[in-house]
């Protein structure tokens, strides 16, 4: 079974991923926890160049190209045996944030991400996706309440329009893919949001 988290900047998907990934281990299950991008060995290095900064002079098709040689690598050395071996696979980020954030940048053509998601994919999709929903304002605030992570700067120099865009972008996606995704009202305490998580996640694992 594999799940994808995603979401805007400071919606709580990493503080929601560690309580499911407790309750999960707690009830026996076998769990890899992984990212996007990295989650392997090579696709650690992609992203430590992409969000070091220095993926700056790149353009837009480089950066889209670079997180899908990423994803490709993280896909087979990782997610695909998890999920062979009978793991629950929990993946901070996968393609829609790649949809949203490098499909939403420099007019790349749709039809250029689409083949490159395809064979970067290769077959590999989430059974569920949570889409946390969080209004950007809030979720910038909390996410540099915790600055000094490697990725403050790349999202201080976006625009609020940039994220709302963004936010947009995911609803949109979960609107075309219902049977996949599950909006979560990340706006909601902690708690209440780790309720909707578990409800979400146990009606998939029970289906
Ligand atoms: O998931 P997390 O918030 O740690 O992601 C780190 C940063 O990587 C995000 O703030 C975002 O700016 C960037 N990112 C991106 N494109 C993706 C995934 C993440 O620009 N597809």
């Amino acid at each position: 079974l594999f799940i994808s988290f995603e979401g805007g900047e400071g919606a709580g998907k990493s503080t929601q991923i560690k309580r499911l990934a407790d309750k999960l281990r707690a009830k026996g299950y076998g769990l890899t926890v992984t990212r996007e991008p990295g989650g392997s060995q090579g696709a650690e290095a992609v992203r430590h160049v992409i969000l070091s900064g220095a993926a700056e002079p790149f353009g837009p098709k480089m950066e889209a190209l670079l997180f899908a040689a990423a994803r490709s690598d993280h896909v087979e050395q990782v997610i695909r045996p998890a999920v062979e071996r009978g793991d629950i696979v929990l993946c901070d980020r996968f393609v829609d944030s790649w949809r949203v954030y490098q499909g939403g940048a420099g007019n790349i053509d749709p039809v250029f991400m689409a083949v490159i998601e395809r064979v970067s994919v290769n077959g590999m999709m989430p059974d569920l996706t949570l889409i946390f929903d969080i209004d950007p304002a809030v979720g910038l605030r909390r996410a540099t309440a915790r600055r000094g992570n490697e990725v403050a700067d790349r999202f201080e120099r976006e625009t609020l329009a940039i994220h709302e865009a963004r936010r947009a972008a995911f609803l949109e996606i979960a609107r075309n893919d219902p049977e996949r995704c599950v909006v979560i009202d990340a706006a909601q305490e902690p708690d209440a949001v780790e309720d909707a998580v578990t409800r979400a996640v146990f009606s998939v694992i029970e289906r």
